[in-house]
């Protein structure tokens, strides 16, 4: 369950075909959720389905127990050749930087800014880790202690072919071996299907379809479009504040002078990869290809409903 429609729309056919004891629903939590989705997925939807919903976080405390080591040598004056062997770092680690690193790295239980805080920068589009490091390996630990407790999984994925091309070709079901297989419920399904599901079920979508959200993940996602992101400063500038903080943390944390960046390379179009979340901001503001500001970006009032799914009507 990601709080999305399409996770959603498949529990809701889950339970219909298995009852509510057949079923296990598991929230992987990446510390980068809007509060509504945390209000929905954890609070509304288990209240409304009466199902308990079980929630997992990515944790990186013995990649932290490392860092701090490796770090702790370079502050103390070993090379850095002697901690990380002959590999070549475009940045190199300073003593005093070390020291001053070792002074704030330390994990603060929210999983994307522990991830990110140990990789030394934010994900991006080419390298991705976020939904692995995230959502998937705290997914398929769960799975893989069902197995252990003496269950078969059959995991039910809520993915759509028409929602990128790399789905297209994807298969309904697949047996993986041994006690596992995925099943696609809603491969086949257009976005409507999706929302009728929630309708035949009396169950509300997440309340953020309403306010110019496409999908429903990540606040903001790494791959937010232009004029998503635009919305979501608008709308939940408190965010964006956030990911500056993180960002400032992130820095402080990591290779001096090296370029961090919540969307570096990230953001189709724009291709700083030292600016800062609020120039990206700035940018989604403009039009032709970055030159000139929209006029009518704020105009509409920022409560009006921006559904870009028709749910108004
Ligand atoms: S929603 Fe976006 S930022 Fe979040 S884990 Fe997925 S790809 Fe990464």
């Amino acid at each position: 369950m990601s709080g999305g429609k399409d996770s959603t729309a498949t529990a809701l056919l889950a339970i219909e075909l298995h009852g509510r004891e057949g079923c296990r629903f598991v929230f992987a939590d990446t510390g980068n959720e809007h509060e509504a989705t945390y209000e929905y997925a954890l609070g509304y939807l288990p209240q409304t389905l009466g199902v308990e919903i079980n929630v997992v976080r990515a944790s990186f405390d013995d990649e932290f127990a490392t860092k701090r080591a490796n770090l702790a040598r370079i502050a103390a004056g070993e090379p850095e050749s002697a901690v990380y062997g002959a590999r070549q770092f475009q940045y190199a680690w300073t003593q005093e930087a070390a020291a001053r690193a070792l002074e704030l790295l330390q994990p603060t239980g929210n999983p994307y800014l522990d991830m990110c805080m140990l990789k030394g920068g934010f994900p991006s589009r080419k390298r991705q880790y976020c939904t692995e490091y995230l959502k998937r390996n705290p997914i398929t630990e769960y799975q893989l202690g069902l197995i252990d407790d003496g269950y078969a999984v059959e995991s039910w994925q809520g993915v759509r072919a028409d929602e990128s091309a790399s789905r297209r070709w994807l298969p309904s079901y697949e047996h993986r071996g041994g006690f596992y297989s995925v099943y696609r419920p809603i491969l086949r399904w257009g976005v409507e299907d999706v929302f009728e599901a929630h309708a035949a079920a009396g169950i509300r979508p997440n309340p953020l379809y309403r306010q110019g959200m496409s999908r429903v993940g990540c606040m903001p996602c790494i791959n937010a479009a232009k004029a998503e992101l635009r919305e979501i400063a608008r709308r939940f500038p408190q965010h964006i504040e956030r990911i500056s903080e993180w960002e400032r943390l992130v820095s402080a944390v990591c290779r001096p002078r090296s370029p961090v960046s919540f969307f570096h390379l990230g953001t189709q179009g724009h291709s700083g990869t030292s600016s800062t979340v609020w120039h990206v901001v700035e940018w989604s503001k403009t039009t032709r290809g970055g030159r000139q500001y929209d006029l009518l970006a704020d105009a509409a009032s920022a409560t009006a409903c921006a559904s870009e799914y028709g749910l108004c009507e």
